[in-house]
């Protein structure tokens, strides 16, 4: 495999340096349903990762009925598409399935914390829950860094649910970093030659 370019070699480090600590747990608020629902985006998390891409995924559901209405995964590299993240295209998908830009009904699960783009699109699409798995120290909008979801300056707020899953979401992430730090390293035997 080819070599990155620099700057995705600079933000393969701050990424991966986010998901070393320990990530919370036993959540409230979380439903039966969400919890489903994140086993889902794990899923697509590994799809992302197949193709070699930061493994996130995302699913849209209706909140009442558990109905699945987007899904998506990170295709940033792709697609070489800076919105190419998972929760962009599972809200998207979901958007056309209602045909209605307001998601009110529907709840967000993304196995990691939103970034500012992505939050700030929540807000927009109205969702009426968010549901992530990992925190992401370098990038988090739903309490990390910034918290755009529930802002009162803001016109609508999202009811947020965080944690649920965290470990096996920060994990895919680790493993992700991890191997791709090993596959940059020379075989045994042909170091220092
Ligand atoms: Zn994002």
């Amino acid at each position: 495999m080819n070599s990155p370019p620099g700057p995705w070699r600079r933000s393969l480090a701050r990424l991966r340096s986010s998901f070393r600590g320990h990530q919370p747990t036993n959540p409230t608020g979380a439903t039966e349903m969400d919890r489903r629902m994140m086993r889902r985006a794990l899923e697509l998390a590994a799809q992302a990762e197949a193709i070699g891409e930061v493994p996130v995924g995302a699913v849209v559901y209706e909140t009442a009925s558990g109905r699945v209405m987007g899904e998506g995964f990170n295709t940033r590299e792709r697609d070489a598409d800076p919105a190419a993240h998972a929760e962009l295209r599972a809200v998207r998908a979901a958007a056309a399935t209602t045909g209605d830009w307001r998601l009110n009904a529907c709840t967000l699960v993304v196995t990691l914390e939103p970034c500012p783009m992505c939050a700030g699109l929540l807000v927009n699409a109205r969702l009426g829950r968010v549901v992530y798995g990992a925190d992401d120290p370098k990038a988090g909008a739903c309490r990390s860094l910034y918290n755009l979801v529930s802002d009162p300056r803001l016109n609508h707020r999202c009811e947020v649910v965080a944690g649920v899953d965290a470990e096996p979401c920060a994990a895919i992430l680790r493993n992700f970093f991890r191997s791709r730090r090993s596959a940059r390293r020379p075989p045994r035997g042909e170091r220092n030659a």
